[in-house]
C-alpha cells in the first residue's frame, strides 16, 4: 500500500485519464489537472496535460474521498433490515466516504479470527467502499492472532452491545501494554461507568447528559493517561472542549462526531437524539465546535449506529443509543465550509488526510502515488437533508432539514462509483489493513511479554 515514488528513473506510463477542475493545493484553491493511471493511482498533478481522455468538472472542486474511522453497520446482527454491510457502505459512497472503520460490537462480537474472517467474507462482493475491520481484544488468547488479521482494535471502557464486560481499572494498564506490542491502531470508547447515574425520570437528552455526564469522559481520559507511548491510541467521540484540549496536549489522536459538533441536548427531545456518549449542553457543543474549527480536534468520525424508527419511537429510557451519520457526515460539514464557518483545509485534514493516515492507507490527499479515491463537489449545490432522499434503511436522520452539500461524483481507484449523484453499482470494496500491520505470513516473535 506504500505510495509509489513519483518521478523516478522510469518514465511514468501514460495516464488512463485526466480529471480537471479546482482543488485545494499548497494552501489555496486552484485549477488542477490530475493524471490518473491504469492502476487507479494519481500519477501527477499539473496543468495543461494532453493525450489522455479528459473529464473537466469546471468550477466544481475535486477533494480526496473521506475516511470514517468509526461506523457500526451491525452485521452480523439481529436486524439486518435496519442496517448491514451492503447498505452501510452504500451510504458511505453517497456521502463521499471511501473507507469505513467497522466496529466489532456486532452480534456475535468480533473477538477471534474465525469471526473476523466470517465478517470479512460478508464484505466481499457486497461493499461499495473499502472496509477496515476492528476486533475486540476481550479474549486474551485471541489477541496475537487477531493482530495479524484485523485492521485495528476497539476497547470499550463502558459496556455496550455485544461487549458486556469491560477491563477494570487494574486490568487496563496491562491490556494497553500488550496492545502496544501488537502494532494495530487502538480506538477506545472513553466513558467511565463509575461516573454514571440512573436518573429517576429519564425522559430526554437532557437527563441522558446528566446520567452519563462529562465527568465520565474526564475520568476515562484520566485512566488512559497511563497508556504506554508506543500505543497507537485513538479516543472515540470526544464530547468536551476540556477533553479535546487534554488529548491535544498529550498528543493523542481523537475524533469528534457531527452530532456532538452540531447538536446539543436541546436540539431534540425524543430518542432519536439518544447517543453514547450523550449530546451535551449548547455551551459545551459550541466550545467543541470552536476546537474543531481551529484544528484542535484532529479527526472527524460519524459513529454511525442506526436503529429502526420503531425502536427509537418508544419510551426514551428504553430506546437504544445511536444514530445514522455516515452519509451526512461530510455533506453537513461541507455546508459549514460553504457558509464560511469552517476552513476547508481544516475539514480535509480531519475527514480525509488524518483518518487515512491513522489507518495506514495511501489515500486522503491529492498526491502522486496515492489511490485516486476522489470526490467532485459543487459548492453551489446546497440541499436540505431529507431522510426520504438518504439511503439509510432505518429511514430517519437527526439532521432533517439541515443544509448539506453531497458529492456529485465519487471515484474509487480512478473509477466512478457515484456519478451525477447516483451510485454506479460497483461493489468492489475490499477489506483493508494498515500498511504497518503485521502480516500472517511473517510472524515475528511476540514482543509483548
Ligand atoms: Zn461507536
Amino acid at each position: 500500500m506504500a505510495p509509489h515514488r513519483a518521478g523516478g528513473a522510469e518514465r511514468p506510463d501514460a495516464p488512463a485519464w485526466i480529471l480537471a477542475g479546482r482543488a485545494f493545493l499548497r494552501g489555496r484553491l486552484q485549477p488542477v489537472e490530475i493524471a490518473i493511471g491504469e492502476d487507479g493511482r494519481i500519477q501527477s498533478i499539473g496543468r495543461s496535460r494532453t493525450g489522455a481522455p479528459r473529464h473537466d468538472v469546471g468550477e466544481a472542486v475535486i477533494l480526496p474521498a473521506a475516511t470514517d474511522v468509526h461506523v457500526h453497520f451491525r452485521e452480523p446482527g439481529p436486524d439486518p433490515r435496519t442496517e448491514n454491510l451492503a447498505t452501510g457502505t452504500l451510504q458511505a459512497a453517497y456521502g463521499g466516504v471511501g473507507l469505513v472503520g467497522e466496529m466489532p460490537n456486532t452480534e456475535p462480537p468480533v473477538t477471534d479470527v474465525p469471526r473476523l474472517e466470517a465478517k470479512a467474507a460478508r464484505v466481499r462482493g457486497r461493499a461499495a467502499v473499502d472496509v477496515l475491520l476492528y476486533a475486540s481484544p476481550s479474549d486474551p488468547t485471541a489477541r496475537g492472532r487477531l493482530a495479524e488479521r484485523a485492521g485495528g482494535f476497539k476497547v470499550y471502557l463502558s459496556p455496550t452491545t455485544g461487549i458486556p464486560s469491560v477491563p477494570d481499572p487494574t486490568e487496563l494498564p496491562g491490556l494497553l501494554r500488550e496492545l502496544a506490542g501488537l502494532d494495530l491502531p487502538v480506538a477506545v470508547h472513553a466513558e467511565d461507568p463509575a461516573e454514571f447515574t440512573v436518573p429517576e425520570h429519564l425522559v430526554g437528552p437532557r437527563e441522558w447528559d446528566l446520567a452519563r455526564p462529562p465527568s465520565a469522559e474526564a475520568a476515562a481520559l484520566e485512566r488512559l493517561a497511563s497508556a504506554p507511548a508506543g500505543l497507537r491510541l485513538h479516543v472515540a467521540h470526544v464530547t468536551t472542549a476540556a477533553g479535546a484540549d487534554r488529548l491535544r496536549r498529550a498528543g493523542v489522536s481523537f475524533e469528534a462526531t457531527p452530532h456532538h459538533l452540531l447538536l446539543s441536548e436541546r436540539t431534540g427531545t425524543d430518542a432519536r437524539f439518544k447517543v453514547n456518549p450523550p449530546l451535551r449542553s449548547e455551551q459545551e457543543r459550541a466550545a467543541l465546535w470552536s476546537r474543531f474549527c481551529d484544528g484542535t480536534v484532529p479527526l472527524l468520525a460519524s459513529d454511525h449506529a442506526p436503529h429502526s424508527a420503531s425502536a427509537k419511537d418508544g419510551e426514551f429510557a428504553r430506546a437504544p443509543s445511536g444514530m445514522p451519520g455516515v452519509e451526512t457526515m461530510l455533506p453537513l460539514l461541507l455546508a459549514r465550509v460553504r457558509a464560511g464557518d469552517l476552513p476547508l483545509p481544516t475539514l480535509l485534514a480531519a475527514a480525509c488526510d488524518r483518518p487515512a493516515r491513522w489507518l495506514g492507507q495511501a489515500h486522503g490527499r491529492i498526491a502522486p502515488g496515492h489511490r485516486a479515491n476522489l470526490l467532485v463537489v459543487d459548492f453551489r449545490a446546497r440541499t436540505p437533508v431529507a431522510a426520504a432522499r438518504l439511503h439509510a434503511p432505518c429511514g430517519w436522520t437527526a439532521f432533517e432539514g439541515w443544509e448539506a452539500i453531497f458529492p456529485r461524483e465519487h471515484y474509487r481507484d480512478g473509477r466512478a462509483i457515484v456519478r451525477h449523484g447516483e451510485f454506479e453499482g460497483r461493489l468492489e470494496g475490499e477489506v483493508v489493513r494498515p500498511e504497518f500491520a503485521r502480516r500472517p505470513e511473517a510472524r515475528p516473535p511476540r514482543s509483548a511479554e
